[in-house]
């Protein structure tokens, strides 16, 4: 049975893995009206695994006999200056969801919840994935430095990963 802290803090994290969703939908949204169709493809995808974490602490709960109650998602950010600005974003925000997920783990051991380490194990593994793949998306576009063709050039290699 899941405690009542675990229980609130999971809750918090599909609160947070849902924001992450919604953001790179605007995200998304921000590079298909820039017709940087490529890149608003790599946000889009980012998005549905975002939602696919959620998905995943939802089952978590579930499994351990808790209850999923859904807070309020914030209204993202629509507008952004530049695709740098976006990946800044999207590297910060990552990195912000790392920490959540360290707080959860340290929480379980606070809690004596050793069943959560393995599920937590999962996703500190991904985050470690997820900072690499917005910094190097960022690390491209800083060397594109405001070059049209290069950014297009990129535009077309995000614009083919795979779902
Ligand atoms: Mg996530």
């Amino acid at each position: 049975m899941l405690n009542p802290a675990m229980e609130t803090a999971l809750n918090d994290q599909i609160r947070e893995e849902l924001t992450s969703a919604y953001s790179y939908l605007a995200m998304s949204g921000y590079a298909e009206a820039a017709n940087y169709r490529g890149i608003a493809h790599w946000l889009k995808a980012q998005a549905s695994e975002e939602l696919g974490h959620a998905l995943r602490f939802c089952g978590y709960v579930y499994d351990r006999g808790g209850k999923v109650t859904l807070q309020a998602v914030a209204q993202p950010q629509a507008e952004y200056a530049s695709v740098a600005e976006v990946f800044e974003q999207v590297l910060a925000h990552e990195q912000k969801i790392s920490e959540g997920i360290y707080q959860l783990y340290s929480l379980a051991g606070h809690e004596k919840d050793y069943a959560s380490y393995p599920f937590l194990q999962e996703f500190i593994s991904e985050q470690v994935e997820e900072e690499k793949s917005a910094a190097d998306v960022l690390a491209l576009i800083r060397m594109a430095g405001g070059s049209t063709q290069a950014l297009l050039m990129l535009d077309r290699e995000l614009g083919r990963r795979g779902a």
